[in-house]
């Protein structure tokens, strides 16, 4: 009989042998916006496995580009505990910081935040500058990122010699190639049009399969439908967590 790891909550249904890679406790953020005070999140909680795959969703206004700054170091919170990798960060010095929004993590935004002027080379060795590799290095890694998401024929081009689909491929290349476990992606299918932001969820869908963490905001179903788990905001708070049940690919496959 198979044994069900209910205790260990939703995420670890997913990936039960997966090690937490994010936990996250009562979680609130606040700005005072002159006479006003708003409460962006109100308190949430989140345990992330490795290698999980999970969509945030919810309305407009919800929290969800909070959320996700919160989790990629980008911002901190007004109250509530961070803990990456079993270590809380807002204990973590600087450098500490840096080190994992360079290393562990990977942005993928909606306006793909290229640089205008540069190729889709230059674009995707900028991290590679930060971290300190060397030109020959970074050189052979940006084309390796640019052969992976299918852009091997475009490394010279500049984002307004490309299309949204390309531009958001150089984008996803440069949040890959310092290889981080962890890929962040906010509405990276919002400025695409349908069939383009299939094609983009299916590059995130292979990068899952290889092993990577995924976690992307959306507001549309269709992009949520690749998701294994969906997280639902509302009002700054989760509404919901629910594993997205996948059919096997053959009706006669017993998994
Ligand atoms: P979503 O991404 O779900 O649309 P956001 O996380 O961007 O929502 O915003 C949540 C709430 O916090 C909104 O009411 C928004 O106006 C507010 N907010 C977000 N960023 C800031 C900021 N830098 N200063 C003031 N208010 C903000
Ligand atoms: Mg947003």
């Amino acid at each position: 009989m198979l044994s069900s790891p209910v205790t260990g909550g939703l995420a670890s249904l997913t990936r039960p042998n997966g090690e937490v890679v994010i936990r996250i406790e009562g979680i609130t953020k606040e700005y005072v916006m002159g006479e006003s005070l708003i409460r962006a999140l109100r308190g949430v909680d989140l345990l992330i496995h490795r290698n999980e795959y999970l969509a945030v969703m919810g309305p407009s206004g919800s929290g969800k580009s909070t959320l996700m700054n919160m989790l990629g170091c980008l911002d901190t919170p007004t109250s509530g505990r961070y803990e990456f990798n079993g270590k809380d960060v807002a204990s973590m010095e600087d450098d500490e910081l840096a080190e994992i929004r360079n290393r562990e993590i990977g942005f993928v935004f909606q306006t793909f935040n290229l640089l205008p002027r540069s190729t889709s080379l230059q674009n995707v060795e900028l991290p590679l500058i930060y971290a300190g590799i060397s030109s020959q290095e970074r050189r052979r890694r940006a084309e390796e990122a640019l052969t992976e998401v299918g852009l091997g024929d475009r490394m010279d081009h500049k984002p307004n010699e490309l299309s949204g689909g390309q531009r958001q491929r150089v984008a996803i290349a440069r949040a890959l190639v310092n290889r981080p476990s962890i890929i962040l992606a906010d509405e990276p299918t919002g400025n695409l049009d349908s069939q383009t932001g299939e094609e983009i969820m299916t590059l995130l869908e292979t990068l899952y399969e290889g092993g990577n963490t995924i976690i992307v905001v959306t507001h549309e179903e269709e992009v949520a439908n690749h998701a294994r788990r969906v997280v639902r905001l509302r009002d700054g708070v989760v509404e919901s967590d629910q594993l997205r049940l996948r059919l096997p690919a053959t009706p006669d496959t017993p998994q």
